[in-house]
């Protein structure tokens, strides 16, 4: 730190002098070469006339070399410019001497030029003129004079700015930028944990409200826990909200192209919502399925859907949802598309509507005690609507309701190519079309926290799964060694052997190479899936569990038995 100071401030030193010194000589040395520049202009002009008249004279005038030098003198004086004499040097008829007296020596001579005189193609004699920079010599002192005086003018207010201060400065402003830096890097260390450390007892809390629910209960106490479990899943969103803003915020968040049809990504969307809607309608207005498959990131554009309705619903009692998609325009290889989602309910005032988009910002703050809500959602759909290239906005009048409208650009393809067709939008499917599926499967589940345990293996139970539990990952690998396993899922935080080494000592072994293995984890960061990828598994669940995507993971990759 201290010899980085010293050489900043060496360095900031000889700036300023190169600086001041070039502010200081520039102006009069850019007037000499200027000058010098002219002077030289004005000898070669000169030399060229006065050759032409000394030929003259010398061819025209043989007799006497008296009046001749006299001649001479006048036709010098003719073609005498300030500062400029001319001198003969010799001449072949030898009086050289006559002619100099005639000639005035020169006490600052600078640019010369030598020439030959001709007498009909003969050379006759020599002349050499010179330059005087002696009249030049005032307007440089005046210009140093002046760029002296301007100099000053310019330093004077500065004077007092001592280059210590501005030396400290500097390094202070460098210290806090290492400092935000750090801090930067500290606050998404913070958000891994706390998103970890979160989503463990969530996990527990939300999987053993599930378990209640599947046991025979009095209907007020299965009231209680419909409740609880509402109010977890709210927590649980303003948890994904805050992660996947920061996210964002960090430029970390980034968008996949997988091939999805637009009309499931819909019908599966309200879906979701059915059992919220009350006495409001959902409908979906779209094009038919003629748009053939779209290439984009279906969770992402889900997500902002799901957003948009689920906040109509809020804020809607009673009426219509209309969920309609118009292709603005479509290319062989490109859809924008333009989504809108009609609401019959409170509607915004004009005055909250520029805000909205932006973070942590509500309409109304008594509607938010009410109905809750981060605050987060509207400026994620924005950004995610940005990352697609299109944008989103919104007409509301208060009592009539609210449109959000948003665009996306995606890309196109008329037939799937089944290369990446992992269909990632959630298809509910009943207790029975599971079994049907996955009834049979042996599973290993890894896992040291009891109570994620027993709530696992009561979900994979109740779809007929058979579930062996290892309590770490040492073991799980010694387990798979002797099992028959169609698949592991594995936690990442175990004692004795974490989870990213279990797989690698399973993948290294031969009869681990094709075993299906699923991280199931708390980890929630896009850095998490790559690292589980990194170390072998296939794919990444995280918790709570949500038990449609843990379904819809397990159906990819069970094959039938
Ligand atoms: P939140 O998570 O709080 O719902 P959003 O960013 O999704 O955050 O929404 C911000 C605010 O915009 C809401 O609190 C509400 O005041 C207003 N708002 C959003 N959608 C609607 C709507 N369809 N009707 C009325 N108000 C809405």
């Amino acid at each position: 730190m201290q010899k980085s100071t010293f050489s900043l401030k060496k360095i900031i030193t000889i700036i300023a002098g190169a600086v001041a010194s070039v502010v200081f000589l520039l102006p009069p040395i850019i007037h000499l070469l200027l000058s010098l520049d002219n002077a030289d202009k004005q000898l070669r002009a000169e030399l060229r006339i006065s050759t032409v008249h000394l030929n003259k004279f010398i061819s025209n005038n043989p007799v006497t070399w008296t009046s001749q030098a006299i001649r001479l003198q006048a036709v010098l004086e003719d073609i005498h410019a300030p500062g400029t004499s001319i001198r003969i040097l010799s001449l072949s008829n030898g009086r050289l001497n006559e002619i100099r007296q005639i000639l005035e020596p020169l006490d600052f001579p600078r640019l010369t030029r030598q020439e030959k005189l001709y007498d009909y193609g003969e050379v006759v004699g020599e002349v050499e003129i010179t330059l005087s920079l002696r009249p030049l010599l005032i307007p440089i002192l005046l210009t140093l004079f002046l760029s002296t005086i301007i100099s000053l003018i310019i330093f004077f207010p500065l004077r007092n700015i001592p280059l210590r201060a501005l030396i400290q400065a500097t390094s202070a402003l460098l210290a806090a930028k290492n400092v935000a830096e750090a801090a930067s890097r500290a606050k998404s260390d913070f958000l891994a944990n706390m998103s970890h450390e979160i989503r463990t007892p969530m996990n527990g809390v939300m999987g053993m409200i599930d378990l209640a629910l599947d046991t025979e209960i009095p209907p007020k106490t299965k009231d209680y826990l419909l409740k609880a479990k509402n109010s977890s899943r709210i927590l649980l969103r303003v948890i994904n909200d805050i992660l996947d803003f920061s996210k964002i915020e960090g430029g970390k968040m980034t968008l996949e192209l997988l091939e999805f049809r637009l009309n499931a990504l819909l019908n599966d969307s309200i879906e979701l919502f059915k059992p919220d809607t009350n006495n409001v309608a959902l409908i979906i207005k779209a094009p038919p399925d003629g748009i053939g498959w779209l290439i984009g990131d279906p969770l992402r554009l889900q997500q902002v859907l799901l957003n948009l309705i689920s906040n109509a619903i809020k804020f809607t009692k009673h009426g219509e949802i209309i969920i309609q998609v118009v292709p603005v325009e479509l290319t062989d290889d490109t859809a924008r598309l333009h989504f809108s989602v009609k609401d019959t309910g409170l509607g915004i005032p004009k005055e909250k509507q520029a805000t909205l988009f932006t973070s942590f910002t509500q309409a109304d703050e008594s509607i938010t005690r009410k109905f809750g809500g981060s605050g987060l959602g509207l400026a994620i759909c924005k950004r995610l609507v940005e990352m697609m290239n299109g944008e989103i906005w919104l007409e509301s009048e208060v009592g009539q309701g609210s449109t959000f409208h948003f665009t996306v650009t995606l890309g196109r393809k008329l037939k799937s190519s089944d290369f990446n067709n992992k269909d990632k939008i959630s298809k509910t499917k009943d207790i029975k079309q599971l079994s049907q599926l996955l009834s049979g499967a042996k599973v290993l589940l890894a896992e040291d926290n009891i109570i994620n345990q027993m709530i696992a293996k009561n979900i994979l139970n109740n779809v007929g799964i058979l579930v062996d539990v290892a309590q770490n990952g040492l073991e799980a690998v010694r387990m798979v060694a002797t099992g028959d396993y169609d698949l592991v899922l594995m936690d990442i935080q175990m004692p004795e052997m974490d989870g990213y080494s279990a797989t690698r000592a399973i993948r290294s072994e031969s009869h681990g190479q094709e075993l299906p293995i699923l991280a199931m984890t708390a980890h929630a960061l896009a850095e998490d899936y790559d690292k589980s990828l990194e170390a072998g598994m296939n794919g990444h669940i995280t918790k709570p569990i949500d038990r449609q995507q843990l379904f819809d993971t397990l159906i990819q990759w069970i094959k039938p038995r």
